[in-house]
């Protein structure tokens, strides 16, 4: 299983998450920020989880484009 996580409150917006993984993330039209979708929020973390194959990967590139490091991924 692929576990994905989104510190939304700290995102600025900068686009590059949903531009290199599109499959997973997306903007908000209203708040600008990033969208992980299909996730769970608890105390200001989005989780994502899913058997995609394709996770880990599309989302860990995310997560190294990210400038302020709120992405973060792991396989369990
Ligand atoms: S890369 Fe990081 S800061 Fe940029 S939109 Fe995505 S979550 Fe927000």
């Amino acid at each position: 299983m692929v576990i994905v996580t989104l510190q939304r409150e700290d995102c600025i917006g900068c686009n590059y998450c949903s531009e290199v993984a599109p499959n997973y993330f997306s903007m908000d039209d209203d708040d600008g920020k990033s969208i992980l979708m299909e996730s769970v929020e608890k105390r200001g973390f989005h989780t994502m989880k899913t058997h995609d194959p394709d996770a880990f990967d599309e989302c860990s590139y995310a997560a190294e484009s990210c400038p302020v490091n709120i992405i973060h991924t792991k396989q369990v």
